[in-house]
């Protein structure tokens, strides 16, 4: 079959190359087609101009292509209503509807949901104006935790040590800091726990547990600096026992999913819970309608089944027919090069010389790269992601830095510590 993936970062490389692997594209005559891709998807997919806001143009060529499966990475067009357009035409979609990604673009639409269901999850309160807002803070204690409502690019949470800070940063909501996504603001309870990411494959009815990983969110060595689109990942995160798992779904997934089917905007694709393990067990943080980027990475560098037939179950309504997701028992983690200046203004423009990183087994994922000529060179913030297995995160962290260290890129950096809590319990 003929299939687009839309998407141009490191998620959407791991994804381009877990489904070149897939029997879906196993003839000669199956197409693969990423819009618009980048220098590293082009070894797996023929790479086009498409702009993914303009629905027409995306229907019409996959009209014109014959695609049978269209593969959405990032949120912000699946917000924006993509997956229905298509689905309008007959296109068989990986991804949520724009009801049901509301999940990630709307923070208080979630909160109700999680009301409504009895999801545990931070008390909370939405406010649409800064009085509202300022007069909600005496409900809750310090550090108060803010949010604007709709996408910010991960920016837009704010945790506020004393009520001036929070306050001042309630009065930056409202005055447009964050655009439409801050004209509501939803005030939480500080929760307290380490974190984890929990995925899971849906098709609105049937639930397949796809893995677990924890992310580094923020630009510094043992947590420190700037919050950061995420500078690494590992999986599977094992802080999640098993008995926190089964909760997990329970619990968290299993009434998100039936709600959202009970109340006509049933959910399919990739939902990804952020979870809080307090020490009243996992509370839910948030949902992302997509894959998390660099999450995706190690949860593809596990996956044993066929990707391919997964997303299309998904798309088709027939995951009931697939076996459960099959993984490797192998720890995985990556490592995200950034180029100098991120999470600011990243410098642009510097030559990359791979070298031998792959040679030990490790898959350098492209990120924010093009090609000038021949030459490799940073386009973005988060430039390559080195990711490896091992036998545990300890062993998969040895090989991923060895092959950061063999490649050439003078104007990147990364961090040096990824894994550092599963590296710190597997030390005992
Ligand atoms: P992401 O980039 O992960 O999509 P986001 O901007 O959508 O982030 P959240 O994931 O809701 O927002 O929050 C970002 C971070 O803020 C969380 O990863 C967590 O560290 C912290 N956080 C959010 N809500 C709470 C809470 N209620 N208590 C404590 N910390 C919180």
């Amino acid at each position: 079959m003929n299939i687009l993936l839309l998407g141009s970062g490191g998620r959407e490389h791991a994804l381009a190359w877990k489904l070149a692997q897939s029997r879906l594209l196993s003839r000669p005559e199956d197409k693969f087609y990423a819009a618009p891709g980048n220098p590293g998807i082009a070894d797996h997919a023929e790479c086009v101009a498409l702009d993914a806001t303009d629905h027409a143009a995306v229907i019409a060529f996959c009209e014109d292509k014959r695609i049978g499966l269209v593969v959405i990475g990032p949120e912000a067009p699946l917000v924006d209503g993509l997956a229905d357009s298509l689905r309008g035409e007959g296109v068989a979609v990986f991804g949520p509807s724009k009801a049901a990604a509301q999940l990630e673009g709307s923070k208080g639409f979630t909160k109700d949901l999680c009301e409504r269901a009895g999801i545990p999850t931070a008390g909370y309160v939405r406010t649409t104006s800064l009085d509202e807002a300022k007069a909600a803070l005496g409900r809750f204690e310090a550090p108060y935790v803010l949010k604007a409502d709709g996408l910010a690019a991960g920016k837009g949470v704010v945790i506020a040590q004393d009520r001036a800070e929070a306050e001042a940063a309630l009065a930056d909501m409202f005055g447009g800091q964050f655009g439409e996504a801050g004209a509501e603001v939803v005030i939480e309870e500080f929760m307290e726990g380490e974190e984890a990411s929990f995925f899971a494959l849906t098709d609105g009815a049937t639930i397949l547990p796809f893995g677990t990983a924890q992310d580094h969110k923020r630009v510094g060595d043992g947590d420190t600096g700037p919050n950061t689109g995420g500078m690494g990942a590992y999986s599977p995160a094992k802080v999640l026992t098993p008995a926190m798992h089964g909760e997990v779904l329970k619990r968290i997934i299993v009434p998100t999913v039936k709600t959202m089917a009970d109340e006509g905007m049933p959910y399919s694709g990739v939902l990804y819970a952020g979870l809080m393990l307090t020490d009243d067990g996992p509370k839910l943080i948030e949902y992302n309608c997509r894959f998390g980027d660099p999450e995706c990475q190690v949860l593809m560098m596990r996956l044993e089944s066929d990707l391919g037939e997964l997303m299309l179950a998904c798309a088709t309504s027939s995951l009931a027919t697939q076996p459960p997701v099959k993984r490797s028992e192998k720890a995985a983690l990556t490592v995200v090069v950034a180029a100098n200046g991120y999470p600011g203004a990243p410098e642009k423009g510097g030559a990359i010389e791979l070298g031998q990183a792959e040679a030990e087994g490790a898959k350098v994922f492209h990120a924010g790269t093009r090609l000038e000529g021949d030459t490799l060179v940073a386009s973005g913030g988060r430039v390559l992601n080195v990711t490896a297995c091992g036998a545990d995160v300890t062993a998969a962290q040895a090989v991923a830095y060895r092959a950061v260290d063999a490649i050439d890129f003078p104007s990147g950096f990364c961090r040096r510590d990824i894994g550092w809590r599963e590296v710190e319990r597997e030390a005992g």
